[in-house]
Order: structure tokens, then sequence, then C-alpha cells
């Protein structure tokens, strides 16, 4: 019988990174699982994941610190497509959008999209602020120090302006390639 390929050979990935963050309901479990969501996206691939660290919060203060990690996939999702992606698994972690820098019990952004620069209605590629927050940086420059955010440089440059105040790196997390 013939067989049927039911993904297209010529179907282009591109490389993205998504920065996780969790700080409700066993964040830790939240971030984990988040990260294996992403592997079973459709047309998508975990290339690598970053170790998990704990970080203060920004802006709003008065909540539990997060869970942060940054993971590297393999996409054949198109940015949009990835975004209603993304917001699709948050919505299945229960997250409630209260208001700006609430406490979430999950929360992923695509920080970078192969080398591209988009600035679209509710779409902004590389996240915005993310060369300077350290929560995405620190995990970032683990796993990619090479990678170049657009416009602000390698990540192993940007890695020594950040501000590490309250960051730790977790020991021992399990690596899932
Ligand atoms: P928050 O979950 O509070 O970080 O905000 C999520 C909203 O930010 C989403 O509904 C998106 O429309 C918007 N957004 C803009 N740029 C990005 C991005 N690069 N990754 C994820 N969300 C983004």
């Amino acid at each position: 019988m013939k067989r049927i390929h039911l993904r297209p050979n010529n179907l282009k990935l591109e490389t993205a990174f998504i920065a996780l963050g969790a700080n409700l309901d066993q964040p830790e479990l939240q971030v984990e699982a988040g990260i294996r969501d992403l592997a079973g996206l459709p047309q998508t691939r975990l290339v690598r994941r970053s170790s998990l660290y704990s970080s203060a919060p920004v802006g709003y203060r008065d909540q539990p610190d997060f869970i942060n990690a940054v993971a590297q996939i393999e996409t054949g999702l198109k940015p949009r497509e990835l975004l209603e992606a993304l917001l699709a698994i948050e919505l299945r972690h229960g997250r409630v959008r209260d208001f700006p820098n609430a406490p979430r019990t999950l929360d992923l952004d695509i920080a970078l999209y192969c080398s591209l620069t988009l600035h679209e209605p509710g779409l902004t590629i590389p996240h915005p602020r993310m060369h300077e927050r350290a929560f995405v940086i620190l995990p970032l420059a683990e796993i990619a120090p090479d990678t170049v955010v657009p416009g602000h440089g390698r990540i192993a440059d940007l890695v020594r302006n950040v501000d590490v105040t309250g960051m730790v790196k977790f020991a021992g997390v399990q690596k899932s390639e």
C-alpha cells in the first residue's frame, strides 16, 4: 500500500526560544510540564532546555518568587501560529490574566524566532525587554550563548550587563534531550 506522508518534506523548521515563568500551583512542575507541552506541539521539536532558575518578581512585588527556564525549539509554526499555541498551553495550565505582572500558573513568551524582528499588534519579537531581564538572559546564556538578540547583540555579552540579584539556578535538573 502506498504510504501517505502527513508532513511535507519541504517543511521549513525555524529555531525559536521560548521563555517560561510560573509562580503559582507548584511552579517547578508547571514549568516542567510547559516544556513537555512545547515538545508536543505540532511540527515542533524540543532541541534543548535550560535549568530551572528562581527569580524575584518584577513590577508587582507582593507575590511569590518565579521559577523560570528557556526552551529552544525547532518549529514549522509561523510566529503568529506559535503565539496562539503558547496561549492555548497557558490556558490549559489555568492561567488567568488579572492585571499586568500578576502571579501566574504559567507564562510562555516567544523570546526569539530565528533572527526575526517583528512589531505587530499583540506580537513583538524579540520579546520587549528580554535583553535586560536576567530571568530570560541567564537561562539563554546557559543553552545558547552565541545566539544574537537582533538589535542588542550576543547573549554572552548581554549576560554581563544584566542585574542577577535574586536569581538562583537550581542544581540537578534533568535534561530532557
Ligand atoms: P503576558 O502573558 O502578560 O506576557 O502577555 C501576553 C501578551 O503579550 C500576549 O497576549 C501577546 O499578545 C503579547 N505578546 C507580545 N509579544 C509577545 C511575544 N513575543 N511572546 C508572547 N506574547 C507576546
